[in-house]
């Protein structure tokens, strides 16, 4: 699978690196296994659920950018809300309250240890 990755991004510099996030039944041993390595050995033959399939490189669905190019291997526009010339500005929202500055409670004496005190 490696060999077939490498050839596609050879042919084309700008394609997506596909990954195919995944749900797989196993036993405890193997939970186990996974767990402490992060990996873990599947039998030869076996069905995986496939979840989601996504561009390692990009972060982004399949079905959404399969017929783009890989917008991580141009720049980074993606990653930052697109360019900043076109995207809409950043609405600033007025404040909603206002900081009250409290005097600090007493931790001694008789308020400091009635919870209703001092209030
Ligand atoms: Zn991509």
């Amino acid at each position: 699978m490696e060999e077939r990755i490498k050839a596609e991004h050879e042919k084309d510099p700008n394609t997506h690196t596909w990954e195919v996030q995944a749900s797989v039944p196993v036993d405890t041993k193997t939970a186990r296994r996974a767990e402490l390595r992060g990996s873990f050995r599947a039998e030869g033959g076996m069905v995986v659920k496939s979840l989601e399939v996504i561009c390692s490189s990009c972060r982004r669905p399949f079905d959404m950018v399969a017929d783009e190019k890989c917008s991580a291997t141009i720049d980074n526009t993606h990653l930052i809300g697109g360019d900043s010339g076109v995207r809409a500005k950043r609405i600033v929202h007025a404040p909603v309250g206002k900081v009250i500055q409290q005097p600090l409670p007493s931790r001694r004496g008789l308020s400091g240890y009635s919870p209703q005190a001092g209030r």
